[in-house]
């Protein structure tokens, strides 16, 4: 029996029999169906939502607080089930699941504390009879829609601020990964019905149901930069609030003075982390010439040595690609690529040895050239192109010639080359000599076609908290600049007598 929704408080039949196939990406056998939620479905869960908002969001901070707790604790007690269910369904190696769930738990643990600590504030009155207060408020219902690369990660990092803020929330995960979300149900159980909901289903049908219900007031949204755009274009008659984290083509910059031996496996783990399904992904490497074939050749032979497999199998580096169209993306640019001049180092093909699956070898490729479209848009999968660069002016325009502005990575301990690269490069986050790692507190977001918005840290908590001012007079005093017009103008004096 397929999986149902999670409406409510309580686990639902869809409204149609259609169903959601759930691929093994390493086997290609299907792991589970799950209900394929409607439009009326949708509207099911965000009424639930609605109703659920208005005692929700009176929770006491500190209560609040301890519901957040008993959520990340739920969530560490389910971690390895959770980890699993992730790479039957996604594909990942377990350990990167098992770090997922890691991370997850330690955000509801932060946002508890933010939550229960970030408030409005008190300011300076006009008159001493006054009080003038900044409230912040939750919206209401947020509607998270989420990927499939990092699916437990990228809903807490919605779901975790958006409920400290006092919001309720619908969830939809991609039909790609919604088992491991639907597993949530158990440890969402921990809050009063309808705080959370989940509903797994086409992102063209519940997705935009979500986005275009007047009864929803944020969108917050991780995936593709042409999906983003739908969803801003879909919300902008309604005026709603839309937060958006899409694509990215993040450039690494190595610099001469680089220490080969943590730059080589560095860039190759920024490149190949989740087979290069990360939206921060290095997808563009530029190396000073003068090391470039001594790093080159390093790479290749780095890269050779890792070991591609199942995500289930503890000595797999590198698992399969979430679904064959994936594949057939990266496939797609390395053949253009290399038609127009491209060489191979490594990888460039699908393993011989692992006939099922979507798996793919992690590539080098070298003789790039900027206007090739793996140079230019998003790949998305295991593959490393690398070209040299001069001067460290070229380093710059080369990092800043992209339409995406997500991450961007740079190898030196030249501190001239360090503050030119944090405040010239147009990037929402800029790791210096340690790449992709993120930080509780350190807010995340793109910049130029890489989204609007930050999450994580104070910001993350912001995008779910609307600022009202508020003044208050209790003197209740009659005011000079009140009608009539005569008297308040004979006071100030633009009247004789
Ligand atoms: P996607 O855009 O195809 O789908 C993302 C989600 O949106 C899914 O749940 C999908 O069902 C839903 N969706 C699809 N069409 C919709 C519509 N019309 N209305 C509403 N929802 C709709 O992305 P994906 O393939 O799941 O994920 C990969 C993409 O996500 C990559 O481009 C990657 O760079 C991006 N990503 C960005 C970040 C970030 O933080 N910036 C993080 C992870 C992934």
């Amino acid at each position: 029996m397929a999986k149902p929704l999670w409406i409510g408080g309580r686990f639902v039949d869809a409204a149609s029999d259609e169903v959601i196939a759930v691929i093994n990406p390493a086997t290609e056998e299907v792991v589970d169906t799950v209900a394929a939620g409607t439009a009326e479905d949708a509207r099911r869960a965000i009424e639930a939502a609605n109703e659920a908002f208005p005692s929700w969001r009176r929770v006491p901070g500190v209560e609040k607080a301890g519901l957040l707790h008993e959520v990340a604790s739920r969530l560490r007690s389910k971690a390895e089930e959770l980890a699993t269910t992730l790479t039957l369904e996604g594909g990942k190696p377990l350990i990167e699941n098992r770090d997922e769930m890691g991370w997850s738990a330690a955000y509801f643990d932060y946002y508890a504390e933010i939550g229960r600590h970030c408030r409005g504030r008190v300011l300076p009155s006009i008159e001493d009879s006054q009080l003038s207060l900044v409230l912040k408020e939750p919206y209401g219902v947020v509607a998270c829609i989420v990927p499939w690369n990092y699916p437990i990660l990228l809903m807490t990092w919605k779901v975790a601020p958006a409920l400290a803020a006092g919001n309720t929330v619908v969830i939809k995960p991609s039909s790609v990964t919604p088992l491991s979300t639907l597993m949530f149900a158990e440890i969402f159980d921990a809050l009063p019905p309808g705080v959370v909901n989940i509903i797994a289903g086409a992102g063209s049908v519940v997705g935009d149901e979500l986005v275009a219900s007047p009864r929803t007031h944020v969108v917050a949204f991780t995936g593709s930069t042409s999906v983003g755009q739908r969803i801003a274009a879909l919300a902008a008659p309604l005026v709603k609030k839309v937060h958006l984290e899409l694509g990215g083509k993040d450039p690494f910059v190595v610099c001469e003075d680089a220490d080969l031996d943590v730059a080589v496996p560095g860039v190759a783990w920024a490149a190949l982390l989740n087979a290069g399904q990360v939206c921060t992904s290095t997808e563009r490497v530029y190396v000073q010439q003068s090391i470039f074939d001594e790093f080159t050749t390093r790479i290749a032979e780095h890269v050779q040595s890792l070991r591609v497999g199942p995500g289930m199998d503890p000595t797999t580096d590198i698992g399969p690609m979430a679904r064959a169209p994936y594949r057939a993306k990266v496939e797609h640019q390395v053949g253009d690529a290399v038609i127009r001049g491209a060489r191979v180092l490594a990888g460039g093909r699908r393993p011989p040895e692992l006939p099922r699956g979507f798996f793919y070898e992690p590539t080098v490729l070298v003789n790039v050239e900027p206007d090739m479209e793996i140079m230019r848009e998003e790949t998305f999968g295991p593959v490393i192109p690398i070209a040299a660069y001069g001067t460290f002016d070229e380093a710059i325009e080369l990092a800043n010639s992209s339409a995406y502005g997500l991450g961007a990575n740079l190898y030196t301990h030249n501190a001239i080359y360090i503050k030119r690269f944090y405040e010239e490069v147009k990037a929402g986050t800029i790791w210096i000599n340690d790449p992709l790692t993120d930080n509780d507190a350190g807010p995340f977001g793109g910049m130029k076609l890489s989204g609007t918005g930050r999450e994580l840290g104070e910001e993350g908590i912001e995008e779910f908290r609307e600022t009202k001012h508020v003044h208050w007079d209790f003197s209740m005093e009659h005011k000079m600049w009140w009608y009539p017009y005569e008297q308040y103008n004979r006071e100030s004096g633009y009247l004789e007598g």
